[in-house]
């Protein structure tokens, strides 16, 4: 193989896609050996068993400088081959298949069956799969447009959670019985968000969208939330904003008083993750907390007057049944919240299931099924408005965004398609600064461990500014 970081990149996750258990190494011996080698004119891939050689093509180039997703294409279909079938997002790997899908929308001037040509012809996406893609790109294109560079969306992170679920791979820590980890972070929270506000008043942006997610925000105490909340009306202008989000993903951690305080400072979209509504799922992977809690919750978040409220689910938790997973599903639609998000389960490194148990991934669900989860949410007037793909994500598939009709998450669409800026503040934050002109996003990181965030907070922030500082001059 080329020594080339982007085919091999993309000749590697092909390789995993087609064959989730295998190891793929470019050095040493092997059961199975796939040869590339590089003419001028020519890329030639084989296949080799036991030094017996099993398949081999030669695929001719245009003349131009061969590009990862050309020979991406090449491997594909050579690997398709090779294993007897092909992938429903064909040599798509990314996390993103909708943002192309969008831009070849803008390509045609919106002319769908050209966009469908183009995005088959160029990546093998399956007509199911592609259409999916299109339709939802074109949904969301009232929401992406017009896009005013002054606009910004927020995200505050709190990566603190109550406890550890066994699939999580996001650096949460768990929170201390005293509550110090809380204390802490909230101080060097705040400093953040006050910095931050003051970057935006210099450069005139106002905020489009504000996200508060975790972790598990809805951890802080009544007091500590006050604060978070307070802070941030008050340093941010928040006049013009569409649409304010907080994660009360865990209803152990949430309660009437907190419901009440996100509703006086205008939180207008909420999340409560029940991810099965099986108690003994719930237990064995490592939540606190019971369908019947969901359900209590849930009674008071519409008490208290919200009327937006996204509810997550995850296909594969723990070898649930499909009956058991659409069991879920029905519990959840009956609830009928306007937001349901379906995950597939994706086994990640530094996830317990991964680390201890040595899961791997496993192709428990059947396309059917995934079929009949959407069919029944368009049954009760769903529609899919956002979508994204993860690496090893069970059947290879996707998490899914459904709503019902004109409530659609308007974070999760900006985030995903990355037309808008997205301030990312707090721990392991990433933001996302976007450059009309090239069409192009600067991403701008934060330390993950929160402990050395609580610690140096000040010289991390001070960064973190400068860095923000430098790309939005580019605006
Ligand atoms: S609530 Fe989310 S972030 Fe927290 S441990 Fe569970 S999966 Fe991880």
């Amino acid at each position: 193989m080329p020594d080339i970081p982007s085919w091999r990149n993309g000749a590697r996750e092909l390789t995993k896609s087609f064959f989730p258990n295998v190891k793929v190494t470019f050095e040493g011996v092997a059961d199975l050996v796939i040869q590339v080698t590089h003419e001028s004119d020519n890329i030639v891939i084989t296949a080799r068993c036991d030094q017996q050689e099993l398949m081999q093509e030669t695929y001719w180039k245009s003349g131009k400088p061969v590009d990862s997703n050309e020979f991406k294409g090449f491997f594909y279909r050579f690997i398709s081959c090779l294993a007897g079938h092909t992938l429903p997002w064909g040599s798509l790997t990314g996390i993103k298949p909708v943002k192309i899908a969008h831009e070849f929308l803008l390509n045609h001037h919106q002319n769908a069956d050209q966009a469908l040509k183009d995005f088959q012809d160029q990546y093998f996406v399956s007509t199911e799969k592609a259409k999916l893609a299109l339709s939802i790109a074109k949904n969301e294109m009232t929401i992406i447009y017009p896009n005013d560079s002054k606009k910004v969306s927020l995200y505050i992170g709190v990566p603190i959670c109550p406890a550890k679920c066994s699939y999580c791979s996001f650096v949460s820590t768990v929170a201390d019985k005293k509550g110090q980890l809380c204390a802490d972070y909230l101080q060097a929270l705040l400093i953040e968000i006050k910095a931050f506000a003051q970057l935006l008043c210099e450069r005139h942006l106002v905020v489009d969208t504000l996200y508060i997610g975790g972790g598990t925000p809805s951890i802080f105490s009544e007091e500590q939330l006050e604060k978070l909340l307070e802070m941030v009306t008050s340093e941010f202008d928040l006049s013009g904003i569409r649409e304010f989000t907080f994660e009360a993903g865990r209803p152990e951690t949430t309660t009437y008083e907190k419901l009440k305080l996100l509703k006086r400072y205008h939180v207008n979209r909420l999340c409560l993750n029940p991810q099965s509504m099986n108690d003994a799922t719930l237990s064995a992977v490592g939540r606190l907390h019971t369908a019947e809690d969901i359900r209590n919750v849930y009674r008071m978040i519409r008490t208290v007057g919200f009327d937006c409220v996204n509810m997550d689910l995850i296909v594969g938790l723990n070898e649930e049944s499909p009956e058991m997973v659409l069991s879920s599903l029905q519990q959840v639609i009956q609830l009928h919240p306007e937001n349901l998000t379906v995950h597939s389960l994706a086994i990640k490194k530094g996830s317990r299931l991964r680390e201890e148990e040595g899961c791997q991934y496993e192709q428990i669900f059947s396309k059917d099924f995934y079929d009949e989860i959407s069919k029944c949410l368009n049954r009760s007037g769903y529609h899919p408005y956002y979508l994204y793909r993860q690496k090893y994500a069970q059947g290879n598939g996707e998490n899914i965004g459904y709503c019902l009709s004109d409530n659609e998450g308007i974070y999760n669409i900006l985030m995903m398609a990355e037309r808008q800026t997205i301030i990312g503040i707090g721990a392991g934050a990433t933001g996302k600064v976007y450059e009309p002109q090239q069409n192009r996003i600067n991403k701008v990181y934060t330390v993950k461990d929160i402990r050395t965030y609580n610690m140096r907070s000040e010289e991390i922030i001070a960064k973190k500014i400068k860095a923000y500082q430098q790309y939005l001059e580019k605006i």
